[in-house]
């Protein structure tokens, strides 16, 4: 009937509104979390196939909030991006996660990179972001070529010539450049020629289906001999099975990382994790 329907659009409007207010309290509450230290880092492994050693470390970011409790990142960044407060965020990120691999060097000796995200809004529109990792890396005394950082191939591969000149700035401070979540966006073989990028970093979403017996299967083969033919490193995200694992080895695919090998860590866990590691 008439009634029900317009009952309807007024429950929805009403449930969007409560969506609206939700958000707009969470954006205030971010605000204020990087200095209420409500942030903390996890860092997920990454393994050479050909070694089995543990070649670089992955920073993800956590929320955990005052009453809300955790909050996954795929919640909060989006909203961080919207509001721009990922540019603060983003910084706090890089100088932890810098912070914590001259710990671990200092510690264990060991020579291990840090991989840290980076917003394609930071990528875009901070301009003090290069700022931020020279920064970084001077505070923590790290070399530029311990620090992978992971830019979304649709962040690349959107912003052009100013994409190209920022990638060169990063290059001139010797980090390495990877592309993030790579089988998800539009890259042509143009773009990995031109770009100067050391890693292909290749999504989950693309590695679960790789011996589904589909196209997957071979798109990896081809794009792995390119890879190598380019000098471009490839690490494999989201590995979860043995087999996929073997398939990847197979292939030669440099780095492997997932809940298979190990899920992100504690940075007490880290530790405890590279000691029994370099144990064994
Ligand atoms: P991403 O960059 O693609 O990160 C990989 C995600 O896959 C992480 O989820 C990781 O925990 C998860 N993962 C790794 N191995 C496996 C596996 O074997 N199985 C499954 N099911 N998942 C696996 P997480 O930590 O929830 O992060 C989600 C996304 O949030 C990230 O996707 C990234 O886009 C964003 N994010 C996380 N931390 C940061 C950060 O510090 N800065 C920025 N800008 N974005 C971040
Ligand atoms: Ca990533
Ligand atoms: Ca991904
Ligand atoms: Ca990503």
């Amino acid at each position: 009937s008439k009634n029900s329907g317009r009952n309807t659009f007024n429950f929805y409007n009403e449930t969007m509104e409560v969506v609206a207010l939700e958000m707009h309290q969470l954006i205030a509450d971010l605000q204020n979390a990087v200095e209420n230290e409500e942030f903390y880092l996890q860092y997920q492994p990454q393994f050479s196939t050909l070694t089995g050693e543990l070649v670089s470390l992955e920073a993800l970011v956590r929320w955990q909030h005052p009453t809300k409790g955790f909050i996954p990142p795929n919640d909060f960044i989006p909203l961080a991006e919207s509001s721009g407060i990922i540019v603060k965020l983003g910084r706090w990120i890089l100088m932890e996660a810098c912070r914590m691999l001259a710990r671990l060097h200092k510690e264990m000796g060991a020579e291990i990179r840090i991989a840290v995200n980076v917003s394609p809004v930071q990528f875009a529109a901070d301009h003090g972001f290069l700022e931020a990792v020279r920064d970084a890396l001077q505070e923590t005394g790290l070399d530029g070529a311990c620090l992978d950082l992971e830019i979304t191939e649709s962040a690349i591969m959107q912003s052009g010539q100013v994409a190209l000149e920022t990638l060169q700035s990063m290059k001139a401070l010797n980090v390495n450049v990877s592309m993030d979540d790579f089988g998800t966006g539009y890259s042509s073989l143009a773009a990995l020629r031109d770009m100067p990028i050391d890693q292909l970093k290749i999504d989950k979403a693309f590695i679960d289906h790789i011996l589904g017996g589909g196209r997957e299967h071979s798109i990896i083969k081809a794009m792995l001999a390119l890879a190598k033919e380019l000098d471009i490193e490839v690490v494999a995200e989201g590995v979860e099975t043995n087999a996929q694992l073997k398939f990847l080895k197979l292939l030669r695919c440099d780095l492997v990382q997932g809940y298979l090998m190990s899920k992100p860590l504690s940075e007490d866990n880290l530790f405890e994790f590279i000691r029994q590691h370099a144990e064994s």
